[in-house]
Parts: structure tokens; sequence; C-alpha cells
């Protein structure tokens, strides 16, 4: 089965974040700047639809961020752009069993339903274990094996993401 998030699926090369700012928003945990961004807590230069200071924004993580949406090629339909799916995708994040493991944030409270729907079943047709968030809970699909071994990693308290 051809991997999908290597470019071989799907081309959207001329992809724009437009006005989504779903990284920007506290969904993602990062640093702009001495700011920390989490959830509840935006990036100070977001206006929620775009970025004050874009021509100046940091190299590390600003610029050189893409999502799985927004990658070239990404197999991504045009629709499931982070704001409107409620999810940012971030291909094989870390390794299982020699897979790339994805990993679906949620945007808001949790992925709207026809995205994880999507996301699924597309996991499944391409063999990629998959974590997504609901909440501050995170899930894992794929292999059994996968399942149980996310899932006693959670008990144990560990963070696996
Ligand atoms: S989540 Fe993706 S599409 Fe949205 S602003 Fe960030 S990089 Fe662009
Ligand atoms: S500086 Fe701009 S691009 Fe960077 S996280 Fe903040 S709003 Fe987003």
């Amino acid at each position: 089965m051809t991997s999908p998030m290597s470019g071989q699926i799907g081309d959207h090369p001329q992809r724009r974040c437009g006005s989504c700012t779903a990284c920007c928003d506290g969904w993602l945990q990062i640093e702009v700047r001495g700011h920390v961004v989490s959830r509840g807590k935006p990036c100070p230069f977001s206006t929620g639809h775009d970025c004050t200071i874009y021509e100046e924004r940091p190299e590390d993580p600003c610029q050189k961020f893409k999502c799985g949406w927004l990658i070239a090629r990404s197999p991504l339909p045009e629709w499931m752009r982070p704001d409107q799916a409620g999810m940012i995708l971030l291909p094989a994040q870390l390794r299982w069993n020699e897979l790339g493991v994805d990993v679906a944030v949620a945007v808001g409270e949790a992925p709207k339903t026809k995205a994880l729907t999507w996301l699924k079943a597309f996991c499944e047709t391409y063999r990629r274990p998959l974590l997504y968030q609901v909440g501050t809970v995170w899930h894992a699909f794929g292999p059994e094996a996968f399942q149980l071994e996310m899932r006693a990693a959670m008990a144990r308290g560990e963070t696996i993401w």
C-alpha cells in the first residue's frame, strides 16, 4: 500500500492557511517569543483569524510549521482544513512497530464527527495507527495491540504524545 503522507496521494501544492489559525490558538502547545501557547492560552499575536506579526513571525515554530492538511500533496480533502474539521493532523509523529503513528489534535472540544470518520477510514486503509484527542483525553485507533499498548501507557500515567 502506498504511504499516503509521503506525497504519493493528493495534489494540493497551492493550499494556503487562509483564515485558519488553529495552530496559533492554543490547541498545540508551542512557545512563541517567550509566550507559552497552550489550551486556553492562544498566541498573543493571533487575532483568531490572522497573525499581527506575520512578516516578522519567528522561523521556529511559526514559519516552519505545516500541518497535515497544508503539506504539499496532502491526502486530506479540502473540507478538512483544521478550523473546519476540528482537528490538526500531525502525520507520523511517533513510531509503533515500524509504523508511523498519526496524531489528531482537537481544535475545540473534539474533532468533527465527519472528519474523524474520514480519518479513521483513511488510517484503516493505509494501516496507519492513530491517536486522536477528545477534550484532554487521548484515544488510540488501529491494531488491537497498539490500542492495548497505548491504553496501558495512559493508565500508568505516561504521556503518549
Ligand atoms: S493548522 Fe494548518 S492550515 Fe491552520 S493555520 Fe496552522 S498550518 Fe495553516
Ligand atoms: S506569531 Fe503569528 S504565526 Fe506564530 S503562533 Fe502567533 S499568531 Fe501564529
